[in-house]
């Protein structure tokens, strides 16, 4: 599987991110999932993380209502959604996937552990609550 983020979108997610440390960001990610198996990221949501720290994140679920709209309105498919570690790899958590419900959706997650290296990649995690898979997806910054 293959997901793809247009540059200026991926660099949008960077500096909310950036500004929003020491807390996590986050927010949602929706476009198109062609038939060619390819996810195409047309559309990122750079939302509130209520919970305010830099361990764990809540989207804020008016700003996430007002974005699943917007997507309905612009004939989006909501793909997933991303947040960011500020102190720690781009891998999920344990905490991450334990509240990975939905096995359909792509779950990205930044690193500004380096800062001058950002990593930004993108997972499925499957399975059941105490016992999840985790696989990563092949993520293709355009250009
Ligand atoms: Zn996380």
């Amino acid at each position: 599987m293959k997901i793809t983020i247009r540059k200026t979108d991926y660099l949008r997610i960077l500096e909310y991110a950036l500004s929003e440390r020491p807390d996590e960001a986050c927010g949602l990610i929706a476009g198109e999932d062609r038939e060619d198996g390819v996810r195409e990221i047309k559309k990122v949501y750079l939302l509130t993380n209520t919970d305010h720290t830099s361990e764990h994140f809540s989207i804020d679920p008016r700003e996430q209502l007002a974005a699943v709209k917007d997507m309905r309105v612009n004939a989006l498919t909501p793909l997933g959604n991303w947040h960011s570690h500020p102190e720690s790899p781009s891998r999920p958590s344990e905490e991450d996937k334990r509240l990975a419900n939905d096995p359909g959706a792509s779950y990205l997650i930044l690193s500004l552990q380096d800062e001058e290296h950002p990593v930004l990649n993108a997972f499925h995690i499957e399975g059941d609550e105490k016992d999840r898979s985790v696989r990563r997806e092949e993520l293709v910054i355009l250009e």
